[in-house]
């Protein structure tokens, strides 16, 4: 960038990118520093600066520039202390203000700019839980994924088995297996990125396989009609792998070049196509390598052509497969193809470091270690923060650690609804600029996903249930509204204030399978793990066996009603005694420091371990519970769930002068069906909770007075839209 200096005047600026304006000359004077956005620093990694000055370039006098720390707990270091764009080295962790200032003469503007300095996550990072075949014996979480498996995810097979079905069908796989096959072929019938909601649902499936039916007839029914798809589809689906592993049908079908157009998505269906093959290999049992055999043969064309020099250097426009690629390298650990993982991870890493040539909407606009706001697309952004993740996980680059967590503080403490979602639509499909969250959001579906895959590889970095927190609030409100409750229509965006009522389709079909394939992937969710310590993020009463934990496989089961109820029981079935530890999520409700929660929520009510009280040890937001497992040991803990009024911080201007109601992770809205929604709530208006049993499957609902006397129903957000009329979080309070 091009920088014009002109003179400065002495006006020092309060804070960074605010303009000087004086104009002691009769001249217009535009002198602005701009030290750059706040940022964290993991050390021992630097901090990238890129000051920026503007100002009128008919003045050019000599000019100094120094950079400097005002405050801050230890020392810095600047590699080129006069040079607007440097890196910056911090002694110590802490809060430290840096500055920038421009001098001519006795002249002076200047701004700051705040780092924070962490110092470097525990050594090793936790595993996930990949998830197993598995029970689901909450109430709540049993009739939501019953819904998806009998619903809609036959609903989605039928269309992808429509040919005329404009966004993609098992047709298009048909077709490129003719080709390859030197026999004559129909058109491409899909639009150019259709290959991969098929691939979503086709995950979906293999996902609903690994749900223990429990003897109900119509899941076991969806099951084994979804078997018979698989078994139709897969074959289909290895006919239109290229020889050489390439798999894209409209490339085949339509004879185009590979890695040529980063706007075809080819990397984002790619990755799909992976996690389709290794959610199936989990089904199997990891008998069935059909499509994982695949998955590497494409995995290694990518990396025999992409690459450092003398391979060719390619982004893709849409991330995806960076996070498919580290998980595949995952997968294949421990098993004869082990040493393909090294290779997997740095295409993967490859393919982050070769953006930033570009511009923000698709994440390309500087180097990804040197991204600190969200910006552009939200759905791309949040699967490229994910992929940075995991290299970060994988690697320790501090770099890529600190580019990370200065996304992640950016999008937590500036652009995050209180419902989880991301994108507030100011730019196209993707976020404006900080506090800009309009309750006219687009939030879409598929950023609620990718916000759930990013904050979990965070929790497995960081060993910090914050990050859990934020899963569990995305999920039970952005992704798990995102469908109806019967499952029969979902949503591309998920507005908080909304008249529009959920749909079946749409032309881009993106979120369809991806909800899904989220929702269905609950153990990942709530379980991840080192091998002496378990930790549970999230409590839906579920029975499962961990194959192993300090050792020995342990059957764990979870029996509770939450988020309606706050008693949880784990019941933990080593198959011979073990030692290891057991954390569990205290959940808070802090962490976006948008959003202040009244009362606030104090900890854990109770913990017993075989009936005799605890007092345990908290840990980086979990409870520590560590000592010799026997079978049929039991840990019984008690949430506290008061109402909670949130208000919004006083940046954001559409939550001015408005409340929202909150109980454990489920923020409540308003319906114009109940009540007046424009109505008043007082800030001291009582409120109470009712189990309502037959409204909307059975809800919690929250009960108080609006100021003009009438009564105030909320039901929770995921429950949202299902009866018409308007629905909102945020009520008038005054
Ligand atoms: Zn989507």
């Amino acid at each position: 960038m091009k920088h014009l200096f002109a003179t400065l005047l002495p006006f020092v600026l309060a804070a960074a990118g605010l303009p000087a304006h004086a104009d002691p000359d009769g001249i217009p004077i535009a002198a602005a520093v701009d030290a750059g956005c706040e940022r964290t620093v993991v050390l021992p990694g630097a901090t990238y600066l890129t000051g920026q000055l503007t100002a009128d370039e008919r003045l050019p006098h000599p000019l100094t520039l120094l950079w400097s720390k005002q405050s801050g707990p230890g020392d810095v270091t600047f590699s080129n202390p006069a040079a607007a764009a440097t890196e910056a080295r911090f002694s110590t962790t802490g809060e430290y203000i840096l500055r920038l200032t421009a001098t001519r003469g006795n002249a002076q503007a200047s701004a700051t700019v705040a780092v924070t300095a962490v110092a470097q996550p525990p050594a090793t990072h936790l595993d996930p839980l990949w998830t197993p075949p598995y029970q689901i014996t909450s109430p709540f979480w049993h009739k939501r994924t019953k819904n998806l498996i009998v619903n809609w995810i036959p609903h989605c097979v039928r269309k992808l088995c429509d040919p005329q079905n404009r966004e993609g069908s098992i047709g298009d796989f048909v077709q490129a297996g003719q080709i390859l096959a030197g026999k004559p072929a129909a058109a491409h019938e899909g639009n150019e990125f259709c290959d991969w909601f098929l691939y979503n649902v086709a995950e979906s499936m293999c996902l609903a396989q690994m749900i223990d039916p429990q003897g109900d007839p119509q899941i076991i029914a969806a099951q084994a009609a979804m078997r018979q798809t698989l078994d139709d589809w897969i074959p289909k689906i290895l006919s239109a792998q290229e020889p050489d592993g390439y798999l894209l049908t409209r490339a085949t079908i339509k004879h185009l070049p590979h890695w040529r157009d980063v706007r075809a998505h080819e990397g984002y269906q790619a990755g799909y196509f992976m996690e389709f093959a290794m959610a199936h290999h989990l089904m199997s049992g990891g008998r069935d390598r059909r499509l994982l055999d695949a998955a590497i043969r494409m995995a290694d064309c990518w990396v025999r052509n992409l690459g450092p020099a003398p391979k060719q250097a390619w982004h893709d426009g849409h991330q995806g497969i960076e996070i498919a690629l580290v998980q595949l390298a995952r997968h294949l650990e421990g098993g004869p193809e082990a040493n393909k993982s090294k290779d997997y991870l740095a295409l993967a890493r490859f393919l982050l470091d070769s953006r930033g040539n570009g511009d923000e909407y698709d994440q390309t606009h500087l180097p990804v270690t040197r991204q600190y706001t969200a910006v552009g697309h939200a759905v791309r952004a949040v699967y490229g923060y994910a992929g940075m993740a995991d290299i970060a996980m994988e690697t320790g680059d501090a770099a890529y650690r600190s580019a990370v967590q200065s996304l992640w503080g950016n999008l937590i403490n500036r652009k995050y609804y209180i419902t989880g979602s991301i994108g507030s639509g100011d730019t196209n499909e993707g976020f404006g600029r900080d506090y800009a969250l309009s309750n006219n959001a687009y939030a879409e579906s598929c950023s609620g996903c990718g916000e759930i895959f990013f904050q979990h590889r965070l929790q497995m970095t960081w060993h910090d249930a914050r990050y859990a927190d934020l899963l569990e609030q995305t999920l039970y409100n952005a992704v798990l509204g995102s469908v109806d409750l019967e499952a029969n229509n979902f949503t591309y965006t998920n507005p908080l204030d909304s008249s529009e009522p959920r749909y079946p389709w749409h032309n881009c079909p993106c979120c369809v399978g991806n909800i899904s394939r989220t929702l269905l992937r609950l153990p990942t969710w709530i379980y991840t793990r080192s091998p002496d310590a378990l930790y549970v993020n999230l409590y839906i009463g579920s029975r499962l066996t961990i194959d192993k934990l300090g050792g020995t496989p342990v059957e764990v089961t979870q029996t509770t009603d939450y988020p309606w109820h706050g008693k949880v029981t784990l019941t933990l079935n080593p198959a011979t005694p073990a030692t290891f530890a057991l954390k569990l999520r205290v959940p808070q409700r802090h962490t976006s420091s948008l959003y202040t929660h009244t009362p606030e929520v104090p900890g854990l009510t109770s913990l017993t371990v075989n009936g005799q009280p605890v007092t345990p040890l908290i840990d980086h937001g979990y409870a520590l519970v560590s000592r010799e497992w026997h079978a049929g040991d039991r840990v019984e803990l008690d949430l506290p769930l008061p109402v909670q009024r949130v208000k919004a911080s006083d940046m954001i201007a559409a939550t001015s002068g408005r409340v929202a109601l909150r109980r454990g992770p489920l923020v409540y809205n308003i319906e114009s069906v109940d009540q007046d929604v424009e109505a008043v709530l007082a800030p001291d208006a009582p409120l109470t909770t009712h189990w309502q049993p037959n409204m909307l499957d059975g809800v919690m609902v929250i009960k108080g007075t609006f100021q003009d006397g009438k009564p105030l129903l909320a039901i929770p957000n995921y429950a949202r839209l299902n009866r018409g009329g308007r629905s909102l979080v945020w009520i008038k309070d005054r």
